[in-house]
C-alpha cells in the first residue's frame, strides 16, 4: 500500500451510526448523519445508511453531486447557507438547505419556482454560539417574507451550538427554539415539521433526557466518525474511536541530539521552538506533513512513540523507546476530528475503505 494511507472502517462507522440513531429515536429524534469530513465519501455515507440515519448532511454541494451520482437516494440536507453562485445547482441536488439570509433565500425561490417546483428550507436561528443563523427577534419579520414566496416551503426551524464558540446545549437553549417555533407557527398559519437542534454536542443533553419535547431532528458527524460528544470530546458509551487509522512510512531513522545546534530563529511556520535537552536520541522521519493532515491532531496509536514536530512533508517522532522500528515500516496514528477532516481531503493521503 501507498504510504501515507489512511484506512476507513465501514463496520464500525455502521456500528456507531446504530447506537446513535437508537439513542435519538427513543426520543422522537431523526439523525441525519454528516459526512463533511469524510468528503463525502461513498462509502461512508452507505455505512451510516445501514446504522439506519434518515438524511445525510453534506457542506458542500460537489459532495452531494458525487452521492447522487452513486445512487443514494436518502435525502440529503445542505448544511452550510448557499451562496449566491451555487444557486441553481443547490435547489437541483440538495432536498433541503440550511438558511439565514433573505436575499439567497429569494434567488433560491426563484430558481426553483423557473424549474416547477418547491425548494425545502430549515431557517438556522443563532441561539448564541455566532456562527450562522438570524437573531431571534429577526425571526418572525424574515419567516413573514419567506411565507410568500412561492418556491420555497420552510420545513423547520435548527440550531448549530458549540461549533465555533463552546456555546454548550442546554434545556433553555433548546426550549427556546421549540418556543420561537410555537410563535412562527401561531402569527405566520405553518407547521414547522423540523425543530434540527443538535450536533454532536446534543448527546450528552439527550442521554439527561433534557431534551425539550418537539425537538425532532439531530445532525450528527463527529459522533458517528469517530466516537465522541463535543463538548469535552468524551467517548460516547457503545461506540467505536477507530474506524479510521492513519498510517506514515518511515524515510529517515538517526541517532541526533534532542536540541538544535546554533543560534535559533523562526521555523517554517513563524514559530520559535521551545526544546528541551534530552540528550541525544532515535529520531525518525515519516512521509506525512502538514500538507497531508492537521499534525497536531495525530495521537500515535503507540504510546511510546513522541510526536517532536512537522513541517509542510515530514513528521518528526521519537523512536528511542520503539528500538525495533526502521526505515520502511509504517506508524499508526489515530486522529481527531480536524486531522480527519484534513486528511480526507488531502490528495496526497489514499484512502483505504475497509469492509
Ligand atoms: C458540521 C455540522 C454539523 C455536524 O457537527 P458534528 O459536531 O460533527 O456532529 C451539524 N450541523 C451543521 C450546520 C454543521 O455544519
Amino acid at each position: 500500500m501507498q504510504t501515507p494511507y489512511i484506512t476507513i472502517d465501514t463496520c464500525k462507522i455502521e456500528q456507531n451510526t446504530r447506537t446513535i440513531v437508537d439513542q435519538c429515536k427513543k426520543y422522537g429524534i431523526q439523525v441525519a448523519g454528516v459526512t463533511k469530513g469524510t468528503l463525502g465519501m461513498v462509502e461512508v455515507a452507505q455505512a451510516m445508511i445501514r446504522g439506519g440515519i434518515d438524511w445525510i448532511g453534506e457542506s458542500r454541494l460537489d459532495n452531494i453531486e458525487r452521492l447522487r451520482r452513486s445512487n443514494i437516494d436518502t435525502p440529503i440536507l445542505l448544511m452550510r447557507s448557499p451562496h449566491m453562485s451555487e444557486i441553481e445547482r443547490v435547489v437541483s441536488l440538495a432536498d433541503v438547505s440550511l438558511n439565514s439570509e433573505y436575499e439567497i433565500i429569494k434567488a433560491l425561490s426563484d430558481k426553483s419556482l423557473s424549474k416547477g417546483f418547491v425548494h425545502k428550507i430549515i431557517i438556522m436561528v443563532d441561539l448564541g454560539d455566532l456562527r450562522e443563523g438570524v437573531w431571534p427577534n429577526e425571526l418572525l419579520p424574515l419567516v413573514k417574507e419567506v411565507v410568500s414566496m412561492k418556491g420555497i416551503e420552510i420545513i423547520g426551524l435548527g440550531t448549530n451550538l458549540t461549533d465555533l464558540n463552546g456555546t454548550i446545549p442546554t434545556y433553555e437553549n433548546n426550549k427556546q427554539l421549540v418556543d420561537l417555533a410555537k410563535e412562527i407557527e401561531e402569527k405566520c398559519k405553518i407547521k414547522l415539521q423540523y425543530l434540527s437542534a443538535g450536533n454532536s454536542s446534543s448527546l450528552k443533553l439527550l442521554a439527561s433526557g433534557k431534551i425539550p419535547e418537539r425537538i425532532n431532528h439531530f445532525r450528527i458527524g463527529e459522533g458517528i466518525l469517530l466516537g465522541r460528544e463535543t463538548i469535552n470530546r468524551e467517548t460516547w458509551g457503545n461506540t467505536l474511536q477507530d474506524a479510521f487509522t492513519l498510517y506514515a512510512e518511515i524515510i529517515e531513522k538517526k541517532l541526533k541530539p534532542s536540541l538544535p545546534i546554533g543560534e535559533i530563529g523562526q521555523d517554517a511556520f513563524g514559530n520559535i521552538p521551545q526544546l528541551e535537552d534530552r540528550g541525544m536520541m532515535t529520531r525518525a522521519i515519516l512521509n506525512v506533513g502538514r500538507q497531508d493532515t492537521n499534525v497536531d491532531g495525530l495521537t500515535p496509536k503507540q504510546s511510546n512513540i513522541e510526536i517532536l514536530g512537522a513541517t509542510s512533508d515530514h513528521l518528526i517522532i521519537d523512536l528511542t523507546q520503539e528500538a525495533a522500528m526502521n526505515v520502511g515500516d509504517t506508524v499508526a496514528f489515530d486522529l481527531n476530528y480536524a486531522a480527519l477532516l484534513s486528511a480526507m481531503t488531502s490528495p496526497f493521503v489514499n484512502k483505504v475503505v475497509q469492509r
